[in-house]
């Protein structure tokens, strides 16, 4: 099993549709602990209690930096340590450059970029004394294209934002043992997407994609399964793209 008996705590992961909780459930498929945290803590913990026993449900606002360390704390005072970080809590807001408000950039950057250095700083202790350790970092095609179906530019900066921290992190990270990739997903059928696409544009999207198919979260978790266990062992500072070719 690829992630036997490690602990892996997936931030954003109680949405039923969404792509963490895809991988909290492929995670806990292949041995792992999938530890939950979302904002309601019933969502969190009914979503980990539909993995099974040995996993949990935690409520953690990711902007917010004493929940996060207390979570961590949670997390490594149940189970001993923490093994595997995956950031991908976000969200998006389809507004034009102009109509971007003060509140609108602090809420999307939040979430996306200060949620994953709080979260990171938080584990990071943690897995500095164990040597080792993976952080996955959710970044967006809207990063590397300057701009999504559904996402404002103000996405588009805080998710190009995650790739440049994430490297960096990669960079200071290493000689600790503790490898920092990112993933950045194409237009993704989940609940930030889901109820947008009529037919048409559906069909003028899929124009752009070799693959002539929206992915799937699972495809996603897929890609987070190979950074997350030791098959990449010696991948840090790396962007996987999956999108079904829309970058080529
Ligand atoms: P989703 O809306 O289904 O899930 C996002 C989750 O994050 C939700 O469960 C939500 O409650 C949680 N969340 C929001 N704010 C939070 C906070 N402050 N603290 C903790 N949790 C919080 O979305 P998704 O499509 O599964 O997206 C997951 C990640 O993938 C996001 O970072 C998103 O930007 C990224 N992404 C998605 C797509 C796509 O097409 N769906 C494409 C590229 C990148």
């Amino acid at each position: 099993m690829l992630l036997s008996n490690k602990v892996c705590v997936i931030t954003g992961a109680a949405s039923k549709r969404g792509i963490g909780r895809a991988i909290a459930k492929l995670f806990a498929l292949h041995g792992g602990r999938s530890i939950i945290l979302d904002l309601d803590a019933a969502q969190a913990s009914a979503a980990a209690s539909e993995l099974g026993e040995a996993h949990r449900g935690i409520a953690c606002d990711v902007t917010d930096k004493d929940a996060c360390i207390a979570a961590l704390d949670r997390v490594v005072g149940d189970f001993g340590r923490v093994d595997v970080l995956v950031n991908n809590a976000g969200i998006t807001q389809p507004l034009k450059f102009m109509d971007i408000a003060p509140g609108n950039y602090d809420a999307v950057l939040d979430v996306s970029l200060r949620g994953t250095l709080y979260m990171s700083q938080a584990a990071i202790p943690h897995m500095r004394k164990q040597r080792s350790g993976s952080i996955v970092c959710m970044s967006s095609v809207s990063a590397q294209r300057g701009g999504g179906i559904f996402g404002g530019p103000h996405y588009s900066a805080a998710k190009a934002g995650v790739l440049g921290l994430a490297k960096a992190m990669a960079r200071e990270l290493g000689p600790d043992g503790i490898r920092v990739n990112s993933i950045a997903p194409g237009l993704i059928q989940t609940d930030i997407t889901g109820g947008k696409l009529t037919d048409d544009l559906k069909a003028e999207i899929l124009k752009g994609i070799p693959l002539n198919r929206l992915g799937d979260a699972e495809d996603v978790a897929r890609a987070c399964l190979f950074l997350a266990s030791e098959l990449s062992s010696y991948v840090t500072g790396a962007t996987i793209d999956v999108n079904g070719g829309m970058l080529i």
